[in-house]
């Protein structure tokens, strides 16, 4: 009985070893295609059977058992029905070879356990049965089929061989596909990580490599082989920097490797720009780090190169532009600071301190715009920014930084400022600002030429009394006003007495003279704000009252009649002796029947016309419901 243990034992220990042979030679052959693959395992599996077989208890004459039926079973569950069809085959040749009563049970063990795997194998889906649990459920199948098999002997021998074979069948052929499949579901994996691992050192971008201590390639890249002509990465096994560079450059790169592997410590990415025959000069980083053994020696380095020439170029270029904006900058006229979303300035030009040379000393890198409004406002920069702001307005005016705004700044020193300020996408500040004071001058004289000449558009130029032109303007509104609120408006007409003979004595020079200071009379007696003393023509005046009953316009015209003769200019042609002006006052109210304001005017030069009829050197009041007056209007 011990002996049927022993049997299948070593016939488990065969088996075991030709497995163990087969996945290394798959590892070794692993390019081969899966179909070729699948055919070596049949093979394998056959030869295990044959190993078995040969191996095998020998229970009567030409009856034998042995472990078949789990290695054909796991030739099915593990490489699927081709493999398991070829297993098949070599083993029922060779139980037929062998011969014996046995024969016919055997085969039909063969062929029962052949379809029963590959059954199990489109079960599980068409791939090997790989996990624990269905592993062992083929195992526990094999162990199944291995004692059911022994009802296929003649029914007496059938007890026999239970007793005899039975247990040690069961167990060992459970545990050879136990086994087998253990042994390649590990392999399988064992083969994936390795896998992975080569392919992301062979196929990683850039340059990687793995060199051994006498400097010679253990591994590298696909980059690396072809790099130096190589079209496979095996190619570069062995070789050294000698075998693939000019012997100066060998040397360096070795003797830099054995620094690295002699104290240890790493080259980290080392920048070289090199020139190599027959191809463009370019930039690469090179990092080498000490490899160790899990003893802890050292046994190599790894390395990795990255081609870095885009990111040189790109860098180079950025400085170049960098440089041009930097020029550009130093010499363009205007001011410019850029600040970051911070409020801090990132960069600004000299002419942008040169513009705010008070508070120049803040403006610098780095400043905070707090700390620029701060010095601005203590040192009394801006006109619009008072000396004693307080700290919550300089915050406040400082957070106005982020606004996109023109601004006019008046400076204290007498200077003006254009500040422009912008907001980038990204949260930037660019100030700009320019020298605005030789525009800003030639605008103030412009606007105060301006008025200048509106004053002359508007001026009698003798008296300096408003034109004849103005008054009309200002009647024209002073009416409509009057109408508007019902307030009484006064007109006033003042001829000067007997001008012509004036004229004729004293000649016409002295005559405008006259003028002028019956102007000066006219005007000091018109004094409120809102009257308009005006040269009317000639030696003819004319007032504006604005709100100004009958008793006052005729108080005022009487006051002016005074002023004129208090002049005393002695006027020989005129039965008074002294230069005299008559006047005509009018009194518009709601009430009037009076429908324009040059009718208005027309009545108080009916009032002139009485005052002169009267003697002269009075006042004529002509009341506008005095229809007596208008019929005897002289026409002017
Ligand atoms: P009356 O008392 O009726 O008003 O007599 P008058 O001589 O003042 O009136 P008249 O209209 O006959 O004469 C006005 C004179 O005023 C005629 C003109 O030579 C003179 N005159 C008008 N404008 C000026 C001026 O700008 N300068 C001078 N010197 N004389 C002027
Ligand atoms: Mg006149
Ligand atoms: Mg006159």
């Amino acid at each position: 009985m011990d002996d049927v243990w022993k049997v299948l034992a070593g016939n488990l220990a065969a088996v075991a070893l030709i497995v163990s042979i087969w996945t290394h030679l798959s590892y070794r052959f692993y390019q081969l295609p899966p179909k070729l693959r699948c055919a070596g395992l049949g093979v394998t599996m056959g030869l295990a059977a044959i190993a078995s077989m040969l191996l095998s208890v020998r229970f009567d004459v030409g009856v034998i058992f042995d472990l078949r039926l789990a290695i054909i079973e796991s030739a099915a569950v593990f490489g699927g029905p081709g493999a398991a069809l070829i297993t098949a085959i070599m083993a029922a040749g060779f139980r037929l070879y062998l011969g014996g009563a046995g024969v016919a049970p055997g085969l039909t063990a063969i062929a029962l356990v052949f379809v029963l795997g590959s059954s199990l194998w489109f079960f599980a889906g068409r791939k090997p049965l790989s996990n624990a649990p269905s592993i062992l459920s083929a195992a526990v199948l094999a162990g199944c089929l291995s004692i059911a098999v022994l009802a296929l002997l003649p029914a007496a021998e059938f007890q026999r061989a239970v007793d005899q074979v039975g247990l040690p069948i069961v167990v060992l052929n459970f545990a050879t596909t136990a086994a087998i499949g253990f042994f390649l579901a590990y392999f399988r994996r064992f083969t994936l990580e390795r896998d992975i691992l080569y392919a992301a050192l062979t196929q990683a971008p850039d340059y990687h490599y793995v060199k051994d201590l006498k400097h010679r390639f253990v591994v590298a890249n696909l980059n690396v082989a072809r790099h130096n002509g190589r079209m496979r990465s095996s190619e570069m096994v062995g070789l050294t920097d000698h075998d693939l560079a000019p012997k100066e450059r060998a040397e360096q790169l070795m003797a830099v490797e054995a620094d690295v592997m002699r104290t240890g410590q790493a080259l980290d990415h080392f920048e070289e720009f090199l020139i190599e025959e027959g191809k463009p000069p370019r930039w690469y980083s090179t990092s080498k780090v000490p490899l160790r053994s899990r003893q802890g020696d050292m046994v190599g380095l790894a390395g990795v190169t990255v081609d870095i020439t885009e990111k040189k170029l790109l860098e180079q270029e950025l400085r170049s532009s960098r440089n041009v904006m930097a020029q550009a900058m130093a010499e363009m006229s205007d001011g410019l600071a850029m600040f970051g979303p911070d409020g801090r300035i990132v960069f600004c030009n000299e002419q942008y301190r040169e513009l705010f040379p008070k508070s120049a000393y803040a403006r610098k890198e780095g400043a905070h715009i707090t700390e620029i409004v701060r010095a601005a406002v203590r040192n009394g920069e801006r006109q619009d920014l008072p000396i004693d702001l307080d700290e919550d307005n300089i915050q406040a005016a400082g957070q106005t930084l982020f606004i996109n705004k023109d601004e006019v700044i008046p400076l204290t020193d007498g200077r003006w400022l254009s500040l422009r300020t912008r907001v980038t996408e990204d949260q930037h500040v660019l100030a700009i600002v320019s020298d605005i004071t030789a525009m800003k001058e030639a605008e103030l004289s412009l606007k105060s030429f301006a008025e200048r000449m509106k004053g002359l558009a508007e001026t009698d130029a003798l008296t300096g009394l408003a034109n004849r032109r103005s008054f009309d303007e200002a009647l024209l509104q002073e009416f409509e006003k009057a109408k508007k609120t019902g307030q009484p408006l006064a007109v006033l007409l003042i001829d000067v007495d007997r001008f012509k003979a004036y004229n004729d004595r004293y000649g016409h020079l002295a005559g405008d003279e006259c003028l002028k200071a019956v102007a000066g009379a006219i005007a000091a007696a018109a004094r409120r704000s809102g009257d308009i003393a005006a040269r009317f023509g000639g030696e003819e005046f004319a007032v504006l009252l604005p709100n100004t009953d009958c008793e006052s316009a005729v108080a005022i015209a009487d006051k002016m009649r005074t002023c004129i003769r208090e002049l005393c200019i002695p006027h020989e042609g005129s039965e008074y002796g002294f230069v005299t002006a008559s006047l005509g006052a009018t009194v518009f109210t709601r009430e009037s029947a009076v429908n324009n304001a040059a009718e208005l005017v027309g009545r108080a030069d009916l009032g002139l016309y009485q005052a002169k009829d009267a003697g002269r050197d009075r006042v004529g009041l002509q009341r506008l419901d005095d229809e007596r007056a208008r019929k005897s209007a002289r026409p002017r």
